[in-house]
């Protein structure tokens, strides 16, 4: 099914991501991972590509698999900033014949030798989105983030570059990972200002790993909250407390967003089976299921 129209007929939807084995090696390990998180029948699951020095091999085969053996939703991220169109178009290719129906479009990030594309490659995820549009009948989705792109000068021009790719043909928006729910109360103010109307999913990351978390966020420049600190300060050494404040915190960002009618949620899972299950558990109530 195509997430456009998932989001259309549900109500309220909970989504997981999920990352793909770096070597074949891994494949077995990762695929029992997010088996774990399939079964607990999210409305959808989407698998990054070659995201935090990962490879892209084995995105469209996990999503498959995932699609095949349990029956979830799934959508594969793609990029393009390293690619020619020859690689993009044969991603696609492969997606089609693995019957999946639904692309993430990112740019990815500039390579670490800072040189920006060549002539030939992409240069924004709005060229991804018209060449997959031009491709064939994916529902596709578009990376957003509240509190700015780190390349941007500003949020505004951020916000004119995000209408663009909207405009491109995205259906909806995932957000970048925040800790503070006001931070996207304000952003779907101005991103709804300047006409956005597609669906935005808020990106929930819950922390279970407080160093790897606070490299994750001096990279992106997400800011943390004084309470979130403070979480982190007097738990981050103490592995089993920090994953269930983590938990919990993650928890309680999500109930205020659905009280505040912000209803498609996405949950940056990190193939933890464990992690999804419990959030899940904690908002069983709430969800009806
Ligand atoms: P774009 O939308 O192209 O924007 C990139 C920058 O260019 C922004 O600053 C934007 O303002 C600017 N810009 C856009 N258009 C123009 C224009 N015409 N002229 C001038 N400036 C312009 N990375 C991975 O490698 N793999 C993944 O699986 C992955 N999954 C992600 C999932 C989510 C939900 C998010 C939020 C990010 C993900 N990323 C992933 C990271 C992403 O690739 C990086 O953040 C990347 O730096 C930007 O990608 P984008 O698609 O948002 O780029």
């Amino acid at each position: 099914m195509k997430i456009r129209d998932l989001l259309k007929e549900k109500e309220i939807t909970l989504s997981f991501e999920v990352f793909p084995p770096k070597t074949a090696d891994k494949y077995e390990a990762v695929a029992q991972a997010t088996e774990g998180i399939a079964s607990l029948k999210p409305d959808f699951m989407s698998v990054t590509y070659g995201a935090g020095g990962g490879t892209s091999a084995h995105t469209v085969s996990l999503a498959a698999d995932l699609k095949q053996n349990y029956g979830v939703e799934t959508m594969c991220h793609l990029t393009c900033v390293a690619s020619g169109k020859a690689q993009v178009r044969s991603q696609l290719e492969k997606m089609k014949e693995a019957g999946l129906e639904n692309v993430l479009a990112l740019r990815g990030d500039i390579p670490a030798e800072g040189s920006f594309p060549d002539a030939g490659h992409y240069h924004y995820a709005s060229e991804l989105i018209a060449e997959i549009r031009e491709f064939g009948d994916f529902s596709i989705g578009g990376a957003c983030y509240p509190e700015g792109h780190v390349e941007s000068a500003n949020k505004k021009e951020d916000l004119l570059h995000l209408k663009e790719k909207v405009d491109a043909g995205c259906d909806f928006l995932t957000t970048q990972m925040f800790f503070d729910n006001d931070i996207l109360y304000n952003f779907l103010y101005r991103v709804r200002e300047i006409g956005v109307t597609v669906p935005v999913l808020p990106g929930i990351m819950p922390v279970t790993n407080a160093k790897q978390m606070k490299r994750i966020c001096s990279l992106s420049g997400t800011y943390l909250p004084a309470r979130f600190k403070a979480i982190v300060d007097r738990f981050g050494d103490d592995p089993a407390a920090m994953k269930q404040a983590g938990i919990a915190y993650a928890t309680e960002q999500i109930i205020d967003l659905l009280a505040n009618n912000v209803n498609h949620i996405h949950v940056y899972s990190m193939n933890k089976p464990e992690v999804a299950g419990q959030i899940l558990e904690n908002l069983s109530a709430i969800l009806g299921r």
